[in-house]
């Protein structure tokens, strides 16, 4: 059925394992995040021997899902409060940031009868989550008192609300505080976490610092581009994931609507360029699937002009192909697309 997502595994496998061989060089262990593909379980099974060190989700639904794996299981989102009993059931460790929350990971911790690891989360300056550097000594001395919790390490996430670049200076200075507190505090230290995809560039100039040995990555090995600027990887696949939607009108028709310009199905007030009559494909996929923003379509003399809920509509004046109503149109995705279209339920996935 259409649309359809189609998952190259291999390709996939690929993008891992030259990660993962290129920051082994640096001593950098890698947790494989899994959540823009909802940790489906064809994928998540098929990427456990590629050397990485963990699976790592936001989502707690999405590390139960992967209970039954042989690997270790992070929880990348600083735990809801009323999930913690869950937290400590199926992550083996989980990012933090709030001492109410430690607390009760640590009771859940005692009753069961384990120790619950945690990696710190310091912010660095992208003002997401995090403790603030100047409070992550009275902060380690609250979470030392409380029963059931190991520290483990201490990481930053960057680039992701505030945009903000990792370099030597934000990652060194992670590095230095989290050294300072280890001798400080003796704190058997696993990691020592420098951010996710946008860190990778500088594994790539020889730059991260050295005391950095861990990366959460997602993006980078799905879509087989860094996100500290948007390049391209060279020797990574960027085509792992292909959208497939299937033709359900082809007409002749102006490039500009007819009548007072109102608002779109949502809210928007659209402007039009008018290229004369055009040859407009409708495709059977919206915006409960994807962004029409973030669809690259293969043949690319294909221009998308827009989508409502359900329909995206494609110029499709200049393309060598002669298309025909049932044919099936082919797109790259961003990661936004990425994360819609695994999420979406009526978007069909394929594992090949
Ligand atoms: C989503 C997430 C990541 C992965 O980010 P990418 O840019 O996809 O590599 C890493 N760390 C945390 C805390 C996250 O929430």
């Amino acid at each position: 059925m259409y649309p359809q997502i189609v998952v190259n595994l291999e390709k996939y496998r690929h993008n891992i394992k030259y990660l993962v061989e290129k920051c082994a060089t640096f001593n950098i262990k890698n947790w494989i995040v899994t959540k823009s593909f909802c940790a489906h379980p064809e994928i998540v099974n098929g990427i456990v021997d590629c050397g990485i060190d963990a699976v790592a989700d936001s989502r707690i639904q999405n590390l139960k899902k992967m209970r039954d794996l042989n690997i270790k299981k992070i929880l990348l989102r600083v735990p809801m409060i009323d999930e913690v009993e869950d937290v400590v059931e199926y992550a083996d460790y989980s990012l933090n940031s709030e001492i109410e929350t430690i607390k009760k990971l640590g009771k859940y911790a005692v009753e069961k009868g384990i120790n619950h690891k945690i990696i710190i989360m310091v912010d660095m300056g992208d003002l997401r989550e995090g403790v603030w550097p100047d409070n992550v000594d009275e902060f380690i001395q609250e979470v030392l008192k409380i029963d059931g919790i190991e520290i483990k390490g201490f990481g930053t996430n960057l680039t992701c609300y505030g945009g903000v670049i990792p370099d030597e200076n934000n990652l060194g200075r992670l590095a230095e505080i989290s050294m300072d507190m280890a001798k400080k505090f003796s704190l058997d230290i696993e990691y020592i976490s420098g951010g996710n995809s946008s860190s990778y560039y500088l594994v790539e100039n020889n730059r991260i610092p050295k005391e950095i040995n861990n990366l959460r990555l997602g993006e980078i090995a799905l879509l087989g581009r860094e996100t500290a600027f948007g390049n391209r990887v060279e020797g990574l696949y960027d085509d792992v994931f292909v959208l497939k939607a299937q033709i359900v009108e082809l007409k002749n028709k102006p490039s500009v609507p007819i009548g007072t310009i109102g608002m779109d199905a949502f809210g928007n007030k659209p402007h039009y360029e008018d290229r004369g009559i055009i040859k407009r494909a409708i495709v059977a996929i919206g915006r409960q699937d994807i962004n029409p923003d973030g669809l690259f379509p293969l043949d690319s003399d294909i221009d998308i002009l827009g989508a409502s809920s359900d329909h995206t509509i494609l110029d499709v004046t200049r393309s060598k192909m002669d298309y025909k109503v049932g044919d099936i149109i082919e797109f790259k995705v961003d990661y936004g697309s990425l994360l819609k279209a695994m999420t979406s339920e009526y978007v069909e996935k394929r594992v090949i």
